[in-house]
């Protein structure tokens, strides 16, 4: 589905503060795998997640989405068919304007004049009925500025906008991370949710080790641009927290 082929990437080269992240990496994800990847601050996570969306440029490799080269597809064409949910809600929905019109936003982005967000009147009883699935009462909140939801709702609405049109693959950096621990094991049963109805590939990075292990059907972790430990299936769900604490504390 998606394949990275000796992706190599140095910020700022040449200069004295160069940081090489990759040197020849390679990741293989295959289509309705749903891949929680975990590793320390600065081992190139989100990194990785850019190059994907095509956010910075590959010092030298290539990329594949449904065996077709999109190493030279500008991230704006990209992201009608990735899906991305950042750590800020507010990266991900537009915060000064209704939950309607930001769910008019994300539906309009497979149009041909895209960005903008002319409400289309018949899809307001489908925003409701999304809205409802959520089962955060949303659905009576239509023309409730997002600035004013907590940080929780927006995450949600975050996560439809991101899901609401079909995607080939689902990138979610951290998205639960500045979330209350209650609010955070709501988006996630919500995420687990959508990526299983959808059957949507997905990729998760998390902090949270628990949601690493019981979340998804593969796990990665990363140290230093590498990948350390390749877990699926079976393997996966019997790893032990201890032994991830372990992995970490090793780093
Ligand atoms: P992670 O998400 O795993 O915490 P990142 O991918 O953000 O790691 O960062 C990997 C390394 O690349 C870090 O050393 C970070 O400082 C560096 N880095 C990330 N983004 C940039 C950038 N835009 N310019 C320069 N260095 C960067
Ligand atoms: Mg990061």
């Amino acid at each position: 589905m998606i394949k990275l082929e000796n992706i190599s990437k140095t910020y700022n080269v040449g200069t004295n503060y160069a940081t090489n992240v990759f040197q020849n990496f390679n990741l293989e994800i295959k289509e309705k795998e749903f891949v929680s990847i975990i590793g320390p601050n600065g081992c190139g996570k989100s990194t990785l997640f850019n190059i994907i969306s095509g956010n910075i440029e590959i010092d030298c490799g290539k990329i594949f989405l449904k065996d077709k080269d999109i190493t030279k597809v500008k991230n704006y064409k990209r992201y009608k068919y990735i899906g991305r949910v950042h750590q800020n809600p507010s990266i991900g929905t537009c915060l000064n304007m209704t939950i309607l019109e930001n769910l008019a936003l994300a539906d309009n982005k497979m149009k041909k004049y895209d960005l903008t967000w002319g409400i289309d009147k018949k899809r307001i009883n489908e925003y409701k009925e999304m809205l409802k699935s959520l089962k955060l009462g949303l659905e009576n909140h239509l023309y409730t500025k997002v600035q004013n939801l907590s940080g929780g709702q927006q995450q949600a609405i975050a996560l439809l906008m991101a899901t609401m049109n079909p995607i080939d693959i689902l990138i979610l950096d951290e998205h639960t991370a500045a979330l209350d621990p209650g609010t955070a094991e709501i988006i996630m049963k919500l995420t687990d949710k959508i990526v299983k109805e959808q059957k949507i590939t997905t990729l998760m990075i998390t902090h949270n080790l628990k949601y690493a292990i019981n979340y998804g059907n593969r796990l990665l972790v990363m140290k230093q641009g590498k990948i350390v430990l390749d877990r699926k299936g079976k393997e996966k769900r019997d790893t032990k927290y201890e032994e991830l604490i372990e992995k970490f504390n090793c780093f």
